[in-house]
């Protein structure tokens, strides 16, 4: 299997980089998406455009999943048209979105009872990552599927980390993203009082950046405010269902993760002040400001 079949279900920001990388490395390609029409320009570059899960998934032998959310994943996954229908027993099936422990889990109970093999696979890296094969795969699965996969991850990523068995790349992923969730809520509230106390911005967001606080979260966010772009990278929301993941997760083994819990609420603000589809980073022009009681 030194260039399998492959079908990429999902070409949003993260998929479609993927997707790119598997085209120019001259993989035979499939692909899926929700609305067909992002499947034209890769139609037009060689790839197969596949009008429903099922038939892009019949036609590969790694079949990857690069959607949205545990709904987004059940949708191309299971159903008439899903990729369960036409996967080939033998396939390996790859999901790589962020996604729930105990979704992945029952992804894995589907894919054994059709006689495939499965990996968690989701990715640290983001647009630009995807797109230039820098991806970061936090792996959960036998280590027989993994070398199975290691064709396609090898053109994808940078590096592959086998963390044990399925589930543990979703759990560590969510992990990060939770640490990575409180940070970006903490500096939004930071901005916040930086403003309230009439500090100036720029002195006051390089101390931050600067010093002990500053990680790679705080300035790409800075670096994003500074230039008041918003345009997604990583969508608002997509960090909301992650601290989310995170949170309910962790509660299910009996571990309570307050941070991520008022993280969660701090974005769960921005959805609801109308940023969710724009960059995480956005969440700092959620103004954090208490009303006056009298
Ligand atoms: P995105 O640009 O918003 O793309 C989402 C994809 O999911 C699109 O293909 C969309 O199809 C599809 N989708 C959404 N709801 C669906 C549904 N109900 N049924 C079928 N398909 C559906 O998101 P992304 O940034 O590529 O992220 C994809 C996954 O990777 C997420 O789990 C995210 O958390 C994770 N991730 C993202 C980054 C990042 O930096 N962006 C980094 C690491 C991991 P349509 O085009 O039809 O809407």
């Amino acid at each position: 299997m030194s260039k399998p079949s492959v079908a990429i279900l999902g070409l949003g920001i993260m998929g479609s980089g993927m997707a790119g990388r598997l085209l120019a490395a001259k993989f035979p390609l499939s692909v899926y998406n929700r609305n067909h029409a992002k499947c034209l320009p890769f139609a037009a570059a060689g790839a197969f455009a596949a009008t429903s899960p099922r038939e892009a998934a019949s036609r590969a032998r790694v079949i990857l999943s690069m959607v949205a959310d545990d709904a987004a994943s059940e949708n191309v996954w299971f159903g008439e048209n899903g990729a369960f229908a036409g996967a080939v027993p033998g396939s390996i099936l790859i999901e790589s979105s962020t996604l729930s422990v105990g979704w992945i889990r029952k992804l894995e109970a589907a894919a054994t009872e059709r006689g495939c093999q499965f990996l968690d696979a989701p990715v640290t890296g983001t647009k630009p990552h995807a797109a230039s094969g820098e991806l970061l795969f936090l792996v959960g699965g036998s280590a027989d599927a993994l070398d199975r996969a290691q064709p396609l991850f090898r053109v994808l990523g940078r590096n592959v980390l086998h963390l044990g068995p399925v589930g543990s790349g979703a759990l560590m992923k969510l992990i990060n993203n939770f640490v990575c969730g409180v940070q970006a809520a903490s500096f939004a509230e930071a901005l916040c009082l930086i403003d309230a106390g009439a500090l100036d911005r720029t002195t006051a967001v390089s101390i931050l950046t600067a010093g002990a606080p500053g990680s790679g979260i705080l300035n790409r966010m800075a670096e994003r405010i500074a230039a008041n772009d918003f345009n997604p990278v990583f969508a608002l929301r997509w960090m909301a269902k992650d601290l989310a993941y995170a949170v309910a997760d962790a509660a299910g083994k009996r571990v309570s993760l307050q941070t991520a819990s008022a993280a969660l609420a701090v974005f769960d603000r921005a959805i609801a002040q109308g940023y969710g589809d724009e960059d995480f980073s956005a969440v700092a022009k959620s103004p954090a400001r208490v009303a006056n009681r009298d």
